[in-house]
């Protein structure tokens, strides 16, 4: 009987291995607790201070509480979901007003200090950002004072043009009229939101070699996600190089995998309160571990082999981290050959490489660790030119489809 136990055991261990198909907790050298935490909303409301309105009751906004300090002066009080976080100081509010007024407006912040040129809008969709001369942070590094004109027409101010999960369910409807592009919602985040996937292949995905493409782990690196579209776009175009690309390549696409912290306003983390670029060891939030055991499932079905994950994001400047040359993938030293290619084609632009070697756990690590692959976090500047991000997001696939290809042709 004990024996017939153990082996039911055993085969439930079988059965458990296999349907986690290979997704395995790994070792890095600067491990992080990925556990919840709690993380504080802002309550949506709209604020009525005598003719003067600001509200947060849209996805992607933030703002903790407003007030009048003086006549024609207003604080905007902005706070993280929780602390201690990084200094991704982001913002969203509209602003609105009975007659037309010229005001002063306080972005008052509970933690960290100013980091974005405020984006203006009319319509939540078109921005501008707003004139130099406009704003200041003389007062104190928290706190940005705006000079604004403001009337019955709502002006949208916010950090970063808003990119929510909409836009990004818009933007996957779009891509799937392409007849190679598969896409699917893979998993829920902690919220309830849909993870989508694009399985991009011509006929079938087996036996291809692959690239893994994520982007939008933290909330208000919008610059990196639109570098994401333009890169994706380009591997679909209509180019001959596109075209043989994807007859012997596979692209798996998570476009946007922190959904929650998108259109809860948040500065970093997701709505279990947690940076998810630190959970690629042991898969703590729902998010890493939907996506990573979507990856490893779709690999192993198609006994592909991941050349390049790349993973997209924003920071103060361009940049990308790569691994050390003690890291070899299975096509090094492809980044060298890529950011070459990258260089090459502007006469005033290089990319400005970062390698270093494993440490938290972050995506970087993880295609290396799960697949031999390249890893490397594609990081765009907060204020990067928008034109140049995607120009430069089209020039990353290309080169990095020459190469693929000619390596394969060897
Ligand atoms: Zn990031």
């Amino acid at each position: 009987m004990y024996k017939l136990i153990y082996l039911f055991l055993f085969y439930l261990v079988i059965v458990s291995c296999r349907t986690t198909t290979g997704l395995i907790n790994h070792e890095f050298p600067d491990p992080v607790d990925t556990k919840s935490v709690d993380v504080f909303g802002q309550r949506k409301q709209v604020y009525d201070i005598q003719g003067v309105y600001a509200d947060n009751e849209f996805e992607g906004a933030r703002l903790n509480d407003f007030a009048k300090i003086n006549n024609e002066l207003y604080r905007a009080v902005i706070s993280p979901e929780n602390y201690p976080i990084n200094g991704s100081a982001y913002y969203s509010l509209r602003i609105w007003a009975d007659t037309i007024r010229d005001i002063e407006l306080e972005l008052f912040y509970t933690k960290h200090n100013h980091r974005y040129i405020p984006k203006i809008s009319y319509d939540g969709e078109h921005w501008v950002n707003m004139n130099p001369m406009d704003f200041d942070t003389l007062k104190a590094p928290n706190i940005a004072t705006l000079r604004l004109r403001i009337g019955p027409e709502k002006t949208w101010i916010s950090a970063q043009e808003l990119l929510t999960s909409k836009h990004v369910m818009d933007w996957v409807i779009e891509k799937r009229k392409n007849p190679n592009v598969h896409a699917e919602v893979i998993g829920k985040s902690k919220l309830g939101r849909p993870i989508h996937a694009l399985d991009i292949y011509n006929v079938s995905p087996k036996n291809k070699d692959a690239i893994v493409v994520f982007a939008r782990q933290h909330p208000p690196e919008v610059t990196g996600h639109l570098a994401m579209e333009s890169f994706v776009e380009e591997l679909l175009g209509n180019s001959r190089l596109s075209k043989d690309f994807l007859k012997s390549h596979r692209i798996l696409v998570y476009p946007l995998l922190n959904p929650d912290g998108v259109d809860e306003g948040h500065w970093r983390h997701n709505a279990g309160g947690i940076d998810l670029n630190r959970d690629w060891a042991i898969y703590n939030q729902e998010e890493t571990k939907a996506v990573a055991q979507d990856a490893v499932k779709r690999i192993n079905a198609g006994n592909n082999t991941v050349l390049v994950g790349l993973d997209f994001h924003s920071t103060q400047k361009d940049l990308y981290y790569t691994l050390t040359d003690n890291r070899q993938s299975h096509v090094y030293p492809f980044k060298d050959y890529w950011l070459e290619g990258i260089d090459g084609t502007y006469e005033d632009y290089s990319p400005d490489d970062r390698p270093n070697d494993l440490n938290q756990p972050i995506t970087k690590g993880w295609f290396f660790l799960q697949f031999g692959a390249e890893g490397i976090t594609y990081e765009i500047g907060d204020e990067t030119p928008r034109e140049f991000v995607k120009s430069k997001g089209a020039t990353a696939a290309r080169e990095l489809m020459e190469l693929l290809i000619l390596r394969e042709k060897k």
